[in-house]
């Protein structure tokens, strides 16, 4: 049933591995985020058993639910919010994750910051930048993430790691990396004014290369390994 997953993970795998060759990178700089959204919790358990251990999910509700699910593996398994997040859910996310990717706004992390339970470690969080400039996405823009990652660096509760961004869809491999570089580029400036910053999350299953290429150092993968979403139920 879910054995296509172990195989797919494979395939992944040795896409992450040519990349960062490609890029005279070690491979290991590449950290592999399995976007489990909208699938199942045995496709999780599915993905752990073939030795993955970090997953990324965008609806708080459908989140919570998988992670009770597989409560069992709790310790071993590392649960990142990668998805637009409303302040009324920042509670749960704050309680249930390792890690939240998607932070655009300082109301947004004050929250997380102050809802992290006294006892577990710090929250690690990514500024989400809009690089692609398109009216709908989400995302701060690069303008004002300097100011916005300072802010965010001083809340007691969280640990900004690094930026991430989901650029428009592009065809050829050059156009995928020009986004990419752009927010390569950014945390370099931020990493020069002071911030330390270690985690670039940019890439998903079309343009893993191009992210890898520009220095993604976790690169979020959903369709490649657990197949094509279905959301009509
Ligand atoms: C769904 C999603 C992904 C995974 O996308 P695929 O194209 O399925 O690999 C990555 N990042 C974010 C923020 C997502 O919402």
């Amino acid at each position: 049933m879910s054995s296509h997953i172990a195989r797919h993970l494979d395939e992944v795998r040795q896409r992450i591995a040519k990349a960062a060759a490609a890029a005279s990178r070690d491979p290991s700089s590449v950290a592999l985020l399995a976007v489990s959204k909208t699938f199942p919790a045995d496709d999780v358990r599915a993905a752990f058993k073939a030795g993955q251990r970090a997953f990324g999910e965008n609806y708080v509700q459908e989140s919570v639910a998988k992670i009770a699910e597989l409560a069992d593996l709790r310790g071993e398994i590392q649960w990142h919010f990668i998805g637009p997040l409303q302040s009324n859910k920042t509670k749960v996310v704050a309680e249930n994750f390792d890690w939240v990717h998607s932070v655009d706004r300082l109301k947004i992390a004050e929250r997380l910051s102050a809802q992290r339970a006294a006892g577990m470690p710090a929250l690690n969080v990514c500024l989400q930048v809009n690089v692609s400039g398109e009216e709908s996405k989400s995302g701060v823009t690069p303008g004002d993430a300097l100011a916005l990652a300072h802010a965010i660096a001083a809340l007691p509760n969280l640990k900004l790691r690094g930026l991430m961004a989901i650029p428009e869809a592009a065809g050829s491999l050059d156009e995928q990396r020009m986004p990419h570089r752009r927010l390569r580029e950014l945390m370099d400036s931020l990493r020069a004014d002071g911030l330390e910053l270690d985690t670039l999350s940019m890439g998903m299953s079309a343009d893993i290369e191009a992210a890898i290429l520009e220095g993604a150092t976790m690169v979020r993968v959903g369709t490649a390994i657990f197949g094509a979403r279905d959301y009509s139920h």
